[in-house]
């Protein structure tokens, strides 16, 4: 493959360095300012406003997945880099699920709204009561009555449930509990947040972080009734579509996550030049430069495996990429975690604060070796691949 970027994709590279240099690096602090008062003021489940008045500023474009990983990249820098750009987790991954999988009808009244801008949403898979990295386990009942279906469950870790703008979930939950291939028991469906019977029940803080105003939550669903023309390409095909909208939404959080690396490996180099201990710069010290070119390498490795995964995607399909998925999706939450645990070591007892944006940027990586399948899910998945020529 040719690792070289196409012209259009430098030229969204550079004004996306600019707009990031010169908008979003600089409304950080601002954000985090504009959370602790809303903290105070006792909810901090509404939009901050820095981040309304970034989305102004920006707009997306109509990438292939190999061109939209470098500036993925650039976006996932930050924390707040994605939103302004309508490049978020978990909107990227449904809004794919909306464009594939979607009815017209569907299409015109949440696909529309969500790549606006307008809307957010979410994916309610996970369930509390049962393993759910095995989604053969997931006990969701959704249960045909006439021209509805009848929705019970208990969900948590709905990602972004508690943000008002969340209108739209795209839940897994069994239609067929008894049919005989257990992949075919499961089923998609739309649920507007409105519906009556659905209550967001708590948060769930990531590492005593509220990640609000996104946030992740534990939501009921009690006898929520929703026309059955909100099934996603028809009964019995949650799995078919599991694995379609996985892809993308996985190697989405990979290539933000080499942004995040990257912007902990510059920290370390700019940190460790600085300050001298021991008679020398601690850049000077062999264990810091070890660190340092070992954290380049890992980076590198990462983000080569992710180009590769991206450009299968798009010339293969999804589908035939999927190891190289699986691969990108173990690769990169580890090397990320590793690099700014050496970043967050050589900041001394900073790395830990909250001044450096270390801490928060570790705690967001260490839960991508769970998310969307825990690393010895996809290690499984990639052993049996590779095991399948000689059995
Ligand atoms: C910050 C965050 C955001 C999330 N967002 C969402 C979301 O928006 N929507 C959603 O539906 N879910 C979301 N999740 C949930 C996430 O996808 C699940 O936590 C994950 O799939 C694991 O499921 P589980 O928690 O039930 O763990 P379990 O299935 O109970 O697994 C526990 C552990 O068992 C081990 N294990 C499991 N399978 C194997 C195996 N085959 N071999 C060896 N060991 C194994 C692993 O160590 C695993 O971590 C989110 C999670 C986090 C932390």
């Amino acid at each position: 493959m040719n690792f070289e970027h196409s012209d259009k994709v430098k030229d969204l590279q550079a004004r996306l360095r600019a707009f990031a240099d010169q908008h979003v690096y600089p409304a950080e602090a601002q954000f985090e300012a504009e959370m602790d008062a809303a903290r105070r003021a006792g909810n901090a489940w509404q939009p901050a406003p820095v981040i309304e008045g970034l989305k102004d500023k920006a707009r997306a474009a109509g990438l292939t997945n190999l061109e939209y990983a470098p500036l993925c990249e650039i976006m996932g820098r930050s924390g707040i880099g994605s939103e302004p750009f309508n490049c978020s987790a978990p909107d990227t991954g449904n809004m794919e699920t909306l464009v594939r999988y979607g009815t017209p009808a569907q299409q015109d009244a949440w696909l529309k709204p969500l790549l606006e801008g307008k809307i957010r949403s979410g994916f309610a898979m996970t369930e509390p009561a049962v393993a759910s990295s095995d989604a053969t386990n997931i006990e969701a009942r959704i249960e045909r009555d006439g021209d509805h279906y009848v929705i019970n469950a208990r969900k948590w870790w709905t990602s972004g449930a508690n943000d008002p703008r969340c209108k739209i979930l795209i839940f897994m939950g069994k239609t067929d509990p008894d049919h005989a291939d257990p992949h075919r028991r499961q089923s998609m469906i739309l649920v507007p947040m409105e519906t009556p019977g659905v209550t967001v029940l708590r948060h769930l803080p990531v590492f005593g972080y509220d990640d609000a105003p996104h946030g992740h939550a534990e939501v009921l669903f009690e006898n929520v009734r929703v026309p059955v023309s909100n099934v996603l390409l028809g009964e019995g095909r949650g799995f078919e579509i599991a694995q379609g909208r996985l892809g993308p939404g996985r190697i989405h959080h990979c290539m933000r996550l080499i942004g995040r690396a990257e912007r902990a490996l510059e920290a370390m180099c700019r940190r460790t030049v600085k300050r001298t201990a021991f008679g020398r710069k601690i850049a000077d010290h062999g264990v810091t430069r070890e660190r340092i070119a070992n954290a380049r390498i890992l980076i590198d490795q990462a983000r080569f495996l992710v180009l590769h995964a991206a450009w299968k995607m798009d010339t293969l399909g999804n589908k035939l990429a999927r190891k190289e998925i699986a691969m990108i999706k173990v690769a990169a939450p580890s090397m990320a975690c590793q690099v700014i645990d050496w970043a967050i070591q050589a900041h001394g007892g900073g790395g830990v604060s909250d001044d450096f944006g270390l801490a928060r940027a570790y705690a967001s990586a260490r839960t991508l070796r769970l998310a969307d399948g825990p690393d010895e899910v996809h290690r499984n998945a990639i052993a049996k691949m590779e095991l399948g020529a000689y059995l």
